[in-house]
């Protein structure tokens, strides 16, 4: 049964602006890296665009007041897939020719999804239980954390003005990433504390960029005042998609600026290395090539310091992407559309591996947990191979 309601009515004015804006101009279809594996036109910005304005039309119009509201069942069936198979990368909105801010625009039309009981899509419907049950979007238990990968002789301080995020994903998919963090973390030798795995809870991201955000607020004031309370003044994390909700969206959700900065991981090694607190003593005589996650770059605007980071080993030649910093090409994990799009994730990685290794890189280094896990995926059963490992898991192993 099709819901008749007025379509667009839980957007901002600047959603309903930019959907507007739209010239249909085209310019962003080159960039799309959906478009790319799949050949699909319908995934495109612009087709996304006409069809969220026909519904638009279709529901608040006046031949809708006059006749009633008639919404083509295909089109949105059509619509809804485009938009959950849409990675959020951000490419299109980056090279849009009005400035539309797709990364942000998309999450919020699943949203408009999900408000009329129509998104969204397969499991990801069951994130909402499993944060509830467990406090993280894998339904693992809190308990087991931190416990695979926390090396024994790290201490944690109770009370510290740093405080070091782990987050789900890398804590529970991507291990050698959050590892690294904190094995660089005692090496810059700064205290630093973090909650017990039963406080550190889900960042919110995952239920924002599917368009649930029922239990945003409680995720974003109980970690919030968890911070606050151990006196925390600079939150350090690695993973792109929680640095990008934290420093976008917590203050939202918070109904207020943070009590702390937020900072990228590599942010506060770049800082350690340049003031001389940390110094990078083993080479490592290598071509290394760096992918810059979507929600880092495009999404905070963080390129050069990993750059600079990985510049500081001796040793190292640092190569680039034919697309890199803003103009970065999706690993195809992004947008929570890696599980329910599997093939075309896959496909994506894939690209990335196969112009590493034509560039000749010894190593392709990645520092997001989501790219970590879909590019070793995309690894397995590919002719074409090469060492990947994140960035943090890197410096970890050079101490
Ligand atoms: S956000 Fe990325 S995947 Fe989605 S339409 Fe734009 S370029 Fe394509
Ligand atoms: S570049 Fe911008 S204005 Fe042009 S079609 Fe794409 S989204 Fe629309």
């Amino acid at each position: 049964m099709i819901n008749r309601k007025p379509f667009g009515e839980g957007l901002a004015v600047e959603q309903l602006l930019e959907l507007d804006a739209c010239t249909q101009c085209g310019e962003c279809l080159t960039y799309c890296p959906v478009q790319d594996v799949t050949g699909n036109p319908l995934i495109s910005p612009l087709e996304k665009i006409r069809m969220f304005k026909e519904f638009l039309k279709a529901t608040k119009g006046l031949k809708a007041r006059l006749f009633g509201a008639k919404v083509d069942p295909k089109l949105l069936e059509d619509f809804l897939k485009a938009i959950y198979e849409c990675t959020t990368c951000g490419a299109c909105g980056e090279n849009c020719t009005v400035g539309i801010f797709t990364q942000r625009l998309w999450p919020m039309l699943r949203k408009e999804m999900v408000r009329r009981g129509l998104g969204p899509l397969g499991i990801q419907a069951d994130l909402p239980k499993a944060m509830g049950k467990t406090g993280n979007p894998y339904d693992k238990p809190a308990e087991e954390r931190y416990r695979t990968w926390f090396p024994e002789d790290v201490i944690i301080a109770e009370k510290a003005e740093i405080a070091y995020y782990a987050g789900c994903t890398g804590a529970y998919e991507a291990q050698p990433m959050v590892r690294g963090d904190v094995l660089v973390l005692r090496g810059i030798g700064e205290p630093f504390t973090m909650l017990p795995p039963e406080e550190e809870v889900c960042c919110g991201f995952p239920l924002f960029i599917t368009g649930q955000h029922d239990m945003l607020q409680d995720l974003v004031r109980r970690l919030v005042n968890a911070y606050k309370a151990r006196g925390v003044k600079v939150l350090l994390c690695s993973c792109p998609c929680c640095v990008n909700i934290m420093a976008r969206d917590w203050p939202i959700f918070y109904g207020q600026e943070l009590p702390f900065k937020i900072r990228h991981v590599t942010q506060f090694v770049a800082d350690a290395l340049k003031s001389g607190q940390w110094k990078i003593k083993r080479p490592l005589k290598e071509r290394l090539i760096y992918h810059d996650p979507c929600y880092l770059s495009r999404g905070v605007g963080i390129i050069e310091e990993p750059r600079t980071v990985l510049r500081s080993i001796p040793g190292v030649e640092l190569l680039e992407f034919e697309r890199h910093g803003l103009n970065t090409r999706c690993c195809g994990a992004g947008g929570a559309a890696r599980k329910v799009f599997h093939e075309n994730a896959i496909a994506m990685g894939r690209l990335t591996i196969d112009e590493a290794v034509e560039k000749g890189a010894d190593r392709l280094i990645l520092s997001c947990p989501a790219c970590y896990v879909k590019m070793n995926e995309a690894m397995q059963g590919h002719d074409r191979q090469i060492v990947i490992t994140d960035i943090m898991e890197l410096l970890g192993s050079l101490i």
